[in-house]
């Protein structure tokens, strides 16, 4: 099943969001739903609030960054009650889009490296590091989680310059090659 994807504006991308227990009902069909949702938007991560669900999920594949990242050859993964423990002091600048503020890209600065525990889909424990193009998408999407968008971490400058677009977005007025809400 495709969701609307939820656009920059609703509070529903700001709330809170909640870990889930092994009761959820069908975690491993909300996390097919969110893999065909990304797919259908073009998109190399999702999390639950861009679905309207404010839980702590998301999903991430960068395996068509394997031609350049042999280590990202295959990486598929579903995050659930992620928690980033340890963040490098080393930063890298990264052109970043967000499938909630469609056709907008801008450099963000994030950590190069980071440790994090999560669990998968099956709920099992995981524990590792990530750098390069993973670190970055999982910060992303760990940062909506959050309730953060990356247009949050930008200068004030080019806040600034982007504000009309912000706005538009808010006001349902952007367009998007996938459905939205
Ligand atoms: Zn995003």
């Amino acid at each position: 099943m495709i969701y609307p994807i939820v656009v920059y504006g609703s509070p529903v991308l700001r709330n809170e969001n909640k870990d889930i227990g092994r009761d959820y009902p069908e975690v491993g069909k909300l996390v097919e739903d969110m893999f065909e949702t990304m797919y259908a938007a073009d998109g190399v991560g999702l999390a639950a609030p861009q679905i309207g669900k404010n839980i702590r999920v998301f999903v991430v594949d960068i395996s068509p960054w394997g031609d350049s990242e042999p280590e990202l050859v295959g990486f598929r993964k579903a995050f659930i009650n992620p928690d980033i423990y340890w963040r490098s002091d080393d930063e890298t600048l990264f052109c970043e889009g967000c499938l909630s503020l469609p056709n907008l890209n801008e450099d963000v600065s994030r950590p190069s490296t980071i440790r994090m525990r999560w669990l998968d889909e099956n709920f099992a424990e995981h524990d590792a590091e990530f750098d390069g193009r993973a670190a970055r998408v999982i910060q992303h999407e760990y940062d909506h989680l959050e309730g953060i968008l990356f247009s949050d971490k930008l200068s004030p400058l080019r806040r600034t310059l982007i504000k009309g677009k912000l706005t538009n977005f808010a006001k349902g007025k952007y367009s998007a090659s996938y459905r939205t809400k």
